[in-house]
């Protein structure tokens, strides 16, 4: 029977783990943690220890690859104006939901809850686009710190290139070994995904309860049908009449990712796996991935884009206020802004919301209402951010000229 699992696809594999996940979580409840926890950690861990490495060395590798600021100028642009569209559609169809639904409105949420769990920091536009730039690149690589290396690193590539051919090859040779090693990591790590999938989806089974979904129901459905506008309309018909490409072929290509985006929380965690079955599995080449995708798992994030907007909203129905056009204006420009902001890691949006919040005036405390259905949302909004990075590779790849997409 075991042989027989390991001879399925990825895809399969993780399908399985996932039921086994539900049904193990459900059966057993809290000691089903003593195997789950540790499945999960082992697996998370095993990302977590690919991610920094991966993005340095693909990230150089990419930039040198694109060959000359012409191109990588022309790339960004593309890449930038991609990031920004499917994020304002996003939140359109949050907000055009959210108004239609009104969930807020009459809910009965106790408005008592305290939003210990979240810190609500300081957010403003300068202090984001401040701390893109690392003060000490080794100390952003040491903590992960996604985006200050990633600045880094397109400048570094962005010399490297200037230099005479002969000083130029042997990093260019290093950064290119460096990443195909990198790739052949992922590649063992992903292995496991079976496993620490199921640690993870039953772990988060045991330990939720359905409780909070009797007051925060409709909010929920509000955000997940939004979600899935996006992700099942919006996007496909992008991939299919711009990209000239089959939403089903490469939805089935990304699925590994996707899949693992889910039961993660986390566009960071998942990026290996995302830059894998890009390559591997889609045909885009690693010029295009290495580009656009460690970018978007950290600034494109349409799931949680769109989730901002509707929570704020939400929130605002909930304690009786009535945002005028131009607070409703202010709420999607500042949605916008928190998706770009927050980091892909676990809850991360519901702690940038503070920004939208303040930006219409609604109490920080509101964040307290939608605390408790946060974690299986955050699962949803992650998925749909990776789903986006995904397309918009396929799509600048095609657009580059790139014509072996989805031709393995
Ligand atoms: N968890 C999300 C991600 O990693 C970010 C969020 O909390 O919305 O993409």
């Amino acid at each position: 029977m075991f042989k027989a699992i390991l001879k399925l696809n990825l895809t399969t594999q993780i399908f399985i783990a996932m039921i086994l996940g539900i049904i193990a979580g459900a059966a057993i409840g809290d000691p089903v943690l003593t195997v789950a926890n540790p499945l999960a950690d082992l697996f998370l861990r095993l990302l977590k220890m690919v991610i920094v490495p991966l993005i340095i060395t693909s990230i150089v590798s990419g930039v040198t690859g694109v060959g000359g600021a012409a191109s990588l100028g022309r790339m960004g642009l593309k890449t930038l104006g991609y990031y920004v569209t499917t994020s304002l559609l996003a939140i359109l169809t949050g907000q055009f939901l959210v108004n239609l639904i009104q969930p807020g409105v009459g809910a009965d949420l106790g408005l008592h809850q305290q939003p210990q769990a979240v810190d609500a920091s300081d957010q403003s536009l300068f202090g984001i686009l401040l701390r893109m730039i690392p003060t000490n690149p080794i100390e952003s690589m040491a903590n992960a710190d996604i985006l200050p290396i990633i600045f880094f690193c397109i400048l570094f590539g962005i010399f490297l290139i200037q230099l005479s051919e002969k000083k130029r090859a042997p990093l260019v040779n290093l950064f290119n070994s460096g990443f195909e090693v990198m790739m052949k990591l992922t590649r063992f790590v992903i292995a496991f995904a079976p496993l620490g999938i199921f640690g993870l989806i039953a772990r988060i089974v045991a330990t939720t309860g359905f409780e909070p979904f009797k007051s925060l129901g409709l909010y929920f459905i509000t955000v997940l049908v939004a979600l899935l506008i996006h992700a099942a309309i919006t996007l496909p018909l992008l991939l299919r009449f711009i990209g000239k490409l089959s939403p089903v072929k490469f939805v089935k290509a990304m699925s590994p990712a996707l899949l693992t985006a889910f039961s993660t929380s986390s566009s960071s965690a998942t990026l290996p796996l995302t830059m894998e079955c890009a390559e591997d599995r889609a045909g885009i080449s690693n010029k295009t991935t290495s580009f656009v995708l460690p970018l978007g798992a950290t600034i494109n994030m349409d799931g949680t884009a769109l989730y901002e907007c509707v929570a704020v909203i939400f929130i605002a129905q909930a304690y009786g206020i009535t945002l005028t056009f131009p607070q409703q204006a202010m709420v999607a420009i500042t949605a916008l802004l928190a998706s770009i902001g927050a980091a892909g890691i676990p809850m991360a949006g519901l702690v940038m919301m503070t920004i939208v919040l303040k930006a219409v005036g609604l109490p920080l405390e509101g964040i307290g209402l939608i605390l408790a259905v946060d974690r299986l949302l955050d699962m949803c909004r992650t998925t749909v951010n990776v789903w986006s990075d995904s397309c918009g590779t396929a799509i600048i790849a095609k657009s580059e000229g790139e014509t072996g997409v989805l031709k393995g």
